[in-house]
């Protein structure tokens, strides 16, 4: 996966979440991944080339570990057309 563009993560979350503390501890502050992760579906522990994925960024907690994923196409940190290319190399 390509780096995303970190300013665009940041951007959308901002517009997004604002400054929302963490649900889980209520307290933060957040840390952005800038890397984009992937989930692929479950297939009772095989690995299945050319499934479908999910492209995610993590953001967590530093306070408590709390992770949530955020959609990398839908942020925009990524476009899908990338994507589509990396998918098949
Ligand atoms: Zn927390």
């Amino acid at each position: 996966m390509a780096d995303p563009a970190p300013q665009k993560i940041l951007a959308f979350l901002t517009e997004k979440w604002g400054d929302k503390d963490c649900q889980m501890c209520g307290k933060g502050p957040w840390q952005v991944q800038d890397k984009v992760f992937q989930l692929s579906q479950f297939h009772h522990g095989n690995l299945v080339v050319g499934g479908p994925l999910i492209p995610v960024i993590p953001v967590t907690c530093t306070s408590c570990g709390n992770t949530i994923l955020v959609n990398a196409i839908i942020s925009g940190a990524i476009d899908p057309g990338t994507e589509e290319q990396e998918k098949k190399a």
